[in-house]
């Protein structure tokens, strides 16, 4: 396994210059952070995913190669920070900056009982509707949509006659 698989890069010049201007902001706030990972290559994210599935450990994320935000430079992770006692000054933070989202925040939905979990990341930040900012990502949600749009209005054409 090659430390660049392993290892997190902490290069801010990786992300998106709205992320950069963040990070500045946020390191005003809080001189303590400091960068732990931005960009992740898709061979890393797969390394990451397979940890506690097909390798030992702990789950750390449910997103396949591609399909974090950290792929695409549209998020970074943050380190040295107590996120208990400055949680409010990330929430004041965010209030004036309404298009970065907070990993503390973040939810997904059990896959045993379908109910919506806390799946709490307060490390990380990322761009908000991150997807539609990834051409490839974006497509595949959008032609579903434009198709099931279609075959709607065409039905109700149909009956209309
Ligand atoms: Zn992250």
């Amino acid at each position: 396994m090659s430390s660049e698989v392993t290892q997190a890069n902490n290069s801010i010049d990786l992300v998106t210059s709205r992320l950069q201007k963040f990070w500045k902001d946020l390191k005003e706030t809080i001189p303590e952070a400091e960068l732990f990972e931005t960009k992740r290559s898709n061979e890393r994210q797969s390394y990451l995913y397979s940890l506690g599935r097909t390798r030992s450990g702990e789950i750390v994320t449910y997103a396949t190669a591609g399909n974090s935000p950290h792929n695409h430079g549209l998020a970074f992770d943050i380190k040295n920070v107590n996120f208990t006692n400055r949680e409010k000054d990330i929430r004041d933070l965010l209030s004036k900056n309404s298009d970065i989202a907070w990993g503390m925040d973040f939810w997904r939905i059990d896959t045993k009982n379908k109910k919506k979990v806390k799946f709490p990341d307060p490390a990380h930040f990322q761009i908000k509707n991150w997807r539609s900012l990834v051409p490839g990502l974006n497509s595949k949600i959008v032609f579903p949509l434009v198709a099931i749009i279609g075959i709607s209005i065409y039905s109700l054409r149909g009956k209309r006659k």
